[in-house]
């Protein structure tokens, strides 16, 4: 199935990415959740509207309702104020020409009435007569019955994961709960003898590991479980041990380290004894070798262990995989172009995934530079980075003032 490029027998990111996701059966457990639980859940199934927004015409300005009976009222025009609308008390009197309301921004428009003039524009000649300083147009100032909504359509679609707008709109048609797709459970581990937690102290040869935390601040994001196995030594019986607990708990397993081809890479091994296992030589940098494949129940990650390479497969490969099997119908992370201030050493045959600073220059031009050393150890190019600068596998060196696509770490949501 591993169609490897040509050239330097390692596999193009896109390709793995469309295996990846091929090989992937999305969720189809559903559960209603409270809207108060549904912000960063994916939707199981369309929701369509039980009733239009705003149920009624109403005033988008605090001013006169008015009866026009052609399509315009001339400025000048004296109207008797025959009654008052507040938001939320609708009146039952039909207005006829030459009367009008006093209208509040919100207030259903009372019948007879056909458009709106803002308060700012009305002469108060006494406590029951205007006139108008300007042209009133029909229609004008009124928000109209089902303008936002339609009673009926589809309004949020089945696989979108539920921005805090989107719980706004569902609160807007009355819903208090909402269908979503279960959430995922997810167990990380870190693989490698020379590890350590953070906290505990630290002997020669080893350091503090900091996949496990990271994996787990990123797929928390997502709003997934996560099973957290900490870290496991370089061998094969307990790496088994682990691989076996974590199976039965989750629906992905993720595991860092031991993934290449060094005396104490475990990772593939054992998966293959226990489940199945693509494994891949990818064409990007940093990141090289990953697993994937299938234990018993669950699906399985093996990224690789330094730490900017496990970042960069998960963002580029575990997350498109983890949203598609969440339900999730859009998972495309978009690029934007930017200009780089400095020239970036790349040589063909890999794309790379450099890590960099945009901003937004004095011409209102997007442009981007290196944060600097861009090792696969180096994990501050990370944190001190907004985006990364996507170089493409068969670009080379990059001069200044070249175009370059870039993809944003968006706090919000983006990279999770
Ligand atoms: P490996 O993929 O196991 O060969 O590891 C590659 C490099 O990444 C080695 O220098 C490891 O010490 C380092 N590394 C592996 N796992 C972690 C981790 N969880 N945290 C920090 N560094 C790690
Ligand atoms: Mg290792």
């Amino acid at each position: 199935m591993t169609d490897v490029c040509a050239t330097n027998g390692l596999l193009p990111l896109e390709d793995a990415i469309a295996q990846l996701l091929n090989f992937i059966t999305p969720l189809t457990d559903s559960q209603s959740v409270p809207l108060a639980q549904a912000a960063n859940r994916v939707l199981s199934d369309d929701v369509v509207s039980p009733l239009h927004i705003p149920l009624h015409d109403n005033s988008a300005m605090d001013g006169y309702a008015l009866v026009l009976s052609a399509d315009t009222l001339e400025l000048g025009s004296e109207l008797n104020v025959v009654a008052k609308v507040l938001a939320g008390h609708p009146i039952t009197q039909t207005l006829q020409a030459g009367e009008c309301a006093r209208i509040m921004t919100g207030g259903d428009i009372p019948q007879g009435c056909n458009a709106v003039i803002m308060q700012e524009q009305v002469e108060v000649l006494d406590d029951h007569r205007i006139r108008l300083t300007a042209n009133v147009t029909c229609g004008q100032n009124i928000r109209p019955m089902g303008q936002d909504i339609t009673k009926g359509d589809v309004i949020l679609a089945k696989g979108k994961r539920l921005n805090p707008a989107d719980i706004g709109v569902l609160a807007s048609m009355g819903l208090a709960k909402v269908k979503v797709t279960r959430s995922l459970n997810v167990a990380v581990l870190s693989t490698g003898d020379e590890l350590v937690e953070a906290g505990q102290a630290l002997a020669c040869g080893q350091l503090y590991e900091s996949n496990t935390p990271t994996l787990h601040a990123v797929l928390d994001r997502l709003g997934v479980n996560v099973l957290n196995y900490g870290i496991v030594e370089d061998d094969e019986a307990k790496l088994m041990q682990v691989f076996n607990q974590a199976d039965q708990a989750a629906d992905v397993v993720i595991t860092s380290g031991g993934v290449s081809v060094g005396e104490a890479d475990y990772t593939k091994k054992v998966l293959e004894t226990l489940g199945q296992l693509q494994f891949w030589k990818l064409a990007i940098k940093p990141g090289k070798p990953f697993a994937f494949g299938q234990l018993k129940n669950s699906y399985f990650i093996g990224l690789p262990g330094n730490p900017v390479s496990a970042l960069v497969t998960l963002h580029q490969l575990g997350l498109p995989m983890l949203r598609k099997l969440s339900g999730e119908s859009l998972y495309e992370k978009p690029r934007l172009t930017a200009i780089t201030t400095e020239p970036l050493r790349k040589s063909p045959g890999r794309c790379d995934f450099q890590r960099g600073i945009y901003q937004v220059n004095a011409q209102g031009q997007l442009e981007v530079k290196s944060t600097g050393a861009q090792g696969s150890g180096l994990l501050t190019s990370m944190s001190q980075a907004n985006c990364y600068i996507v170089l493409e596998q068969e670009r080379g060196r990059v001069a200044a003032g070249e175009r370059v696509s870039i993809e944003l770490f968006d706090a919000a949501l983006g990279y999770f």
